[in-house]
C-alpha cells in the first residue's frame, strides 16, 4: 500500500492540483457560456489566492497579472493553463510541455497509451 504523506509534500501537492486542473480544463466546453466562463476566471483566481504554497500562489497571481486567464474556447483555456504550467517548470528546471491542443487531449482526454490507465 502507498505510504500517505501527512501533510502532503509540495510534490505531491502540485501533482494532485495539476492532474485535477489539466483534467478539468480539458473537458471545459468548446463553446462556454458567459457564466462558465466568469466561473472559470474566479476558480483560478481563487486558486493563486489560496493555494497551500505561499511562495508558489505569490508567483501564480503575479503571472495570472501578465497573462490573465483565457476562457473563450476549450482551446484558449487548455494552451493557458499550458503555459502557466511551463513556467513553473522552467523555474524548477523541468522539461517544458508542448502546448498544443493535440498534444494536451493525449496527455490529458484521450490518451492512446497503453499504459497510461493502468
Ligand atoms: P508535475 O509538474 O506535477 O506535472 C504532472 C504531470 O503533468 C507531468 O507528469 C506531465 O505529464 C504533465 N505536464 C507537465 N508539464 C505540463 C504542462 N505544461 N502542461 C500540461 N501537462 C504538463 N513547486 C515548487 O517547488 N515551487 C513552486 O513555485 C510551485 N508552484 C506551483 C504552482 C502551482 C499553481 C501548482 C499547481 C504547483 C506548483 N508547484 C510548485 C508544484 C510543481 O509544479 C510540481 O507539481 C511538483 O514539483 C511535482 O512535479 P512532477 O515532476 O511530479 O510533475
Amino acid at each position: 500500500k502507498a505510504k500517505v504523506e501527512c501533510p502532503p509534500s509540495k510534490s505531491l501537492l502540485g501533482d494532485s492540483s495539476w492532474n485535477l486542473l489539466h483534467s478539468m480544463v480539458a473537458w471545459y466546453p468548446d463553446r462556454p457560456t458567459i457564466e462558465q466562463q466568469t466561473k472559470m476566471k474566479n476558480f483560478m483566481e481563487a486558486l493563486a489566492m489560496f493555494y497551500p504554497c505561499s511562495y508558489c500562489a505569490a508567483d501564480f497571481q503575479e503571472n495570472q497579472k501578465k497573462s490573465p486567464v483565457k476562457t473563450e474556447t476549450r482551446e484558449d483555456l487548455c494552451i493557458w493553463l499550458c503555459e502557466q504550467h511551463n513556467l513553473v517548470n522552467e523555474k524548477l528546471g523541468k522539461k517544458l510541455f508542448k502546448c498544443d491542443l493535440k498534444t494536451l487531449d493525449e496527455r490529458w482526454r484521450k490518451s492512446s497509451d497503453p499504459d497510461c490507465n493502468k
